[in-house]
């Protein structure tokens, strides 16, 4: 395949990906998803500055880490940083996502911290999620450095008062780890709205989460992934069903 049509494969899948986050209400007229060229480990696509809500695979752009225009035309977004700091620190990373999810922001702003509480959720964020505590936006690969720094090896951190960012090794496990941060925060948003506390999981029954990947949201190798297909037949009017 060449590089012109892996590359518009490439923003055809973030347009994907993009109109999914919008949909779940985890993108909205702010936020971005990228994914890093598979040939240049140092460059990376990103839509430019639009809603993620209105990208189409024409709006997409490729910066290098310092943030320069490679190819295509528009102005990167101001926070383009994130992930260049995030690909910069992580060769696992492939994708990355910024977003301003509510109960992301809500959070990042409680001195509680957003344990995982859910199937998917419960051994990775047994600590609770990072929280990047810094203000201002995310502007600068100094800033982006310790962004990244806060995430460490793990999936997802928070930024205090403005969002989260969420990574993953494909393009379709970022938007999904994304809606399943969602979904956890939902849950324990909802249990402490009721007063309720939810009681840790023991090591021995986290244990017991580690499941096989077999036809999981993260769609081992030869296996269909069903979440990603579900969430992809709702923005392309796939369902049988209205
Ligand atoms: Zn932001």
């Amino acid at each position: 395949m060449s590089s012109t049509s892996a590359h518009r494969e490439l923003a055809e899948l973030l347009t994907t990906g993009c109109h999914i986050l919008a949909e779940q209400s985890i993108l909205d007229g702010f936020g971005h998803l990228s994914a890093r060229l598979p040939e240049r480990a140092d460059h990376f696509m990103i839509p430019r500055g639009i809603s993620p809500a209105l990208v189409t695979p024409d709006d997409f752009i490729v910066l290098d880490l310092d943030g320069n225009v490679v190819s295509g035309g528009g102005q990167p977004n101001s926070e383009w940083p994130i992930h260049a700091s995030a690909y910069a620190a992580r060769p696992d990373v492939q994708s990355v996502l910024h977003s301003h999810a509510r109960l992301s922001r809500i959070f990042s702003l409680s001195r509680r911290k957003l344990r995982g509480l859910l199937t998917g959720s419960a051994k990775e964020w047994k600590d609770g999620v990072p929280v990047y505590r810094y203000a201002g936006l995310i502007t600068t690969r100094e800033r982006g450095d310790v962004v990244a720094a806060t995430l460490g090896s793990g999936s997802a951190a928070l930024l205090r008062g403005h969002g989260d960012v969420v990574v993953g090794p494909s393009v379709s496990a970022t938007v999904l780890k994304a809606i399943t941060l969602g979904q956890n925060a939902d849950a324990f948003h909802e249990l402490l709205s009721h007063g309720d506390e939810p009681e840790a999981w023991s090591d021995e029954e986290l244990q017991a989460w580690v499941m096989p990947r077999r036809g999981s949201s993260e769609g081992a190798a030869g296996q269909p992934n069903r979440a990603w297909d579900y969430y992809v037949a709702r923005v392309t009017g796939a369902l049988p069903f209205r």
